[in-house]
């Protein structure tokens, strides 16, 4: 008897620890990837965006860790898309993960972001994408802190920041 109700404890555990897992994983959602509503020639987003964001978000890119602008930045205020400000991350939601880029646990709207499968370089990752222009932003990882056990992983070249004081994104950034 006493087996019994250890094997069924140890089933509970890994029942319990696969729902941490899976804890507010947001679904896939790679159908929507082709319907953005603010969408542009490869010519335009080359206008818009400097030669690294272009790179990062319209080519799936990757600054290199601990050199992009807000890897350790500490200021109040909003992350938005650098592609056509959408607002993504709050100051709020951003912890220091020590992986070289900025990372948050949590996102402003699940709606503001899609999430595709990426099989890229021999892993499976889940690559997050603004829901708005399909800019490519980052990674989402199952290792982060409590709430969520999120990791946000994203590009700082793919963000813009709007200090809590500031009540206007840049209009250059914000044009559909
Ligand atoms: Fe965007």
């Amino acid at each position: 008897m006493r087996i019994v109700v250890y094997i069924y404890f140890l089933f509970s555990l890994s029942i319990l620890s696969c729902s941490a897992h899976n804890l507010d994983i947001p679904a896939m959602e790679s159908e929507k990837a082709d319907s953005f509503k603010v969408s542009k020639t490869e010519e335009e987003w080359k206008k818009i965006l400097t030669p690294e964001q272009y790179y990062i978000m319209r080519q799936k890119g990757t600054e290199r860790p601990f050199t992009g602008a807000f890897w350790n930045h500490k200021e109040k205020g909003i992350y938005a898309c650098a592609g056509c400000g959408q607002k993504l991350f709050r100051s709020d939601i951003k912890f220091e993960s020590m992986c070289g880029w900025p990372s948050f646990f949590d996102r402003i709207d699940t709606a503001n972001l899609v999430f595709v499968k990426d099989t890229s370089y021999g892993m499976i990752r889940t690559e997050v994408l603004c829901g708005n222009c399909g800019g490519h932003l980052g990674h989402i990882f199952r290792d982060g802190p409590p709430p969520t056990w999120l990791r946000y992983c994203i590009n700082s070249a793919a963000l813009q920041f709007v200090p809590s004081d500031e009540q206007k994104l840049n209009p250059s950034q914000n044009s559909k």
